[in-house]
Parts: C-alpha cells; sequence; structure tokens
C-alpha cells in the first residue's frame, strides 16, 4: 500500500473533541474466528463495499465485520484491493456503492465521530520531518484533545522505545525509527479501531517482535480492534485471529490462519497465499456451511 498522504488526511478530518473516558478492556479475550460474541456489536462493519474506477472494479462487493479485540488480516498481491479498502474505511475514499460503518457511525456521513476513535500507521506515510517525535506525539495529542497530553506523550514514548530519540527531528530518523515513531502516533489516542500497514516492515527481527507484541496487547488487552494489511506471513500468523484473502477486489477466501493452511493442506499460509495469489480460475475458495467450495 503506497497511500501517500493518507495518515495527514485522516487527521485533518478530525476536530478536538473532550476525552472520553477510557473503557476497562480487561476483560478482552482471544475468541474464536467467526464466532459474534453475543450483544456485542462490531467495531468495523463493511457491508457490499465496492470503488470502481470506470472499468476497474478495485474493490468489488466486499462484506466483512470486525469486532473489539480482534485482529483480522487482509492478504493479497499487488493491485488485489487492499489499499482501496483500507481507505474507504479510514473515509478517505468515497465507496461507489456500498457502506462503511466504524464504531456505530457512517463514516460517508459522519466521519469525524468516528476517526476521533480511531488511528491509523503506515511505515510508507510521511510524517512532519522537522518536528522531533516528543513535538509530533504532543501535536497529535492536541488534535485529539487529550488531556494530560504531555503524560500521554512520555508513556507513549516509554511503551514504543523511543525516549533516548525524543528529540530528534522526524526527518533525521532511520526507516526503523520512523516505523516505531509512525506506531507511536498510531497509539496516541488509545484508538478502539486501528488500521495498519505493513505494520512492522523496515524493523529489525527483535523490534518487530516486541512491536508484534505490542500489537497483541493492543488488541488483547487493550480490546481495539485492528485490521491489517501485511506480506509478512509469520506477522500474519502470529497476529491475526482472521485472514481476508483478496484477489481482484473480491475476498476469495476467509478464515483462521491455521484453518486456511489445513483447509487448502498446504505447509504454510505463504504457501496458501501463492496458491490463491496465482489461481487464474477465478474460483472462489471459501467453504460453504455445508463444506461446498463456493
Ligand atoms: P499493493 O499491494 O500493490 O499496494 P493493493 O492491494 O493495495 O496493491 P490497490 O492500491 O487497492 O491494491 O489497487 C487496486 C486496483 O485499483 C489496482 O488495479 C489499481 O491499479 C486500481 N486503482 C487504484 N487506484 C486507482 C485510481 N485512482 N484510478 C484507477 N485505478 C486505480
Amino acid at each position: 500500500m503506497r497511500p501517500g498522504s493518507i495518515c495527514v488526511q485522516a487527521m485533518n478530518k478530525i476536530e478536538t473533541s473532550p476525552e472520553r473516558p477510557i473503557p476497562d478492556r480487561g476483560s478482552a479475550d482471544k475468541r474464536l474466528p467467526h464466532e459474534e460474541p453475543a450483544g456485542e456489536r462490531p467495531a468495523v462493519q463493511v457491508d457490499r463495499l465496492t470503488k470502481a474506477y470506470g472499468p476497474v472494479r478495485a474493490v468489488d462487493g466486499i462484506s466483512f465485520d470486525l469486532y473489539p479485540g480482534e485482529t483480522v488480516a487482509l492478504l493479497g498481491g499487488n493491485g488485489a484491493g487492499k489499499t482501496t479498502t483500507l481507505s474507504m474505511i479510514l473515509g478517505l475514499l468515497k465507496p461507489s456503492s456500498g457502506s462503511v460503518t466504524v464504531l456505530g457511525h457512517d463514516m460517508s456521513s459522519r466521519p469525524i465521530a468516528a476517526l476521533s476513535r480511531m488511528n491509523f500507521a503506515s511505515p510508507y506515510v510521511d510524517l512532519p520531518q522537522r518536528l522531533t517525535i516528543a513535538e509530533m506525539l504532543l501535536i497529535y495529542t492536541k488534535l485529539y484533545g487529550i488531556r494530560k497530553g504531555r503524560r500521554r506523550v512520555e508513556e507513549t514514548l516509554e511503551r514504543f522505545d523511543l525516549v533516548a530519540l525524543r528529540d530528534r527531528p522526524l526527518g533525521k530518523l532511520s526507516a526503523g525509527q520512523k516505523t516505531r515513531a509512525g506506531l507511536a502516533k498510531a497509539h496516541i489516542n488509545e484508538p478502539d479501531v486501528l488500521v495498519l500497514d505493513e505494520p512492522t516492515a523496515s524493523l529489525d527481527p527483535d523490534t518487530g517482535d516486541r512491536i508484534r507484541g505490542d500489537l497483541e496487547t493492543t488488541a488483547k488487552v487493550g480490546g481495539a480492534a485492528i485490521l491489517l494489511a501485511s506480506h509478512n506471513m509469520d506477522e500474519v500468523m502470529r497476529l491475526a485471529d482472521r485472514v481476508l484473502m483478496m484477489r481482484a477486489g473480491r475476498i476469495v477466501d476467509e478464515g483462521a490462519p491455521r484453518e486456511l493452511v489445513d483447509r487448502h493442506g498446504r505447509r504454510d499460509l505463504e504457501e496458501v497465499f501463492l496458491a490463491i495469489a496465482r489461481d487464474q480460475t477465478g474460483h472462489e475458495h471459501r467453504e460453504t456451511p455445508d463444506g461446498e467450495k463456493a
């Protein structure tokens, strides 16, 4: 995904809002995929979402729900429609048809209310080059209307191991350090919905591992719903409760990572990915409730 100024655009839509109480998320448990928690409303509802550019259907009628505490990964080859999907979920791109509802707010008509409780990170998005990490985080606390913003900045610097780099301008960070700064920014408002594009790209294995641990905490302890686009299959195996396999704008298969591997009779998720990406038949691979292929 190369969303350009996706993050800045999203931030521009956010107005200062009073800080809402932090929900008690201590009871968020890991759920089985597809298990819809009784009485719990999805954090994100995507319904027959379509984006057409002339004859090109970048996204072609996809539907899925994402629940609090759940991590869902979008997998698909180049041009499968992942970026377009994430952009519509963030309210940056108007769907041709279909709808996105985030935390009960329709993203076409009420994006501001949802965006104040969402956040986004991508290593491909440029952060303000001249600001130091601490300055950038403080500005975001003001944009999100966070009371005791300085304290939140200190906690966030600590959490993302950025204390020693706090006064370094973003333009002078290594690629991995920038990625960490972007993830810190993405957590500054303790979002209920976190959209991440390749969150650990350019991180060394140790830092990547620690960030993945952090993201597990964000979802499983913090209760955030995470939508993740990643090409790192080990990362998807570790983080995702559910995988949506996309091809040519459609969801052609879905399931828990291990379930997909077993169902396709493959050794690992990478083999499943290759099989689906290279399938020229256009068939979907999803199973109907009675076990038949869709
Ligand atoms: P990648 O992994 O390469 O980033 P992706 O899955 O994110 O790919 P998208 O960027 O969503 O894919 O693109 C999906 C399809 O829509 C592609 O065929 C792309 O060429 C097309 N597309 C995207 N934006 C536009 C646009 N503004 N005008 C025309 N076609 C577009």
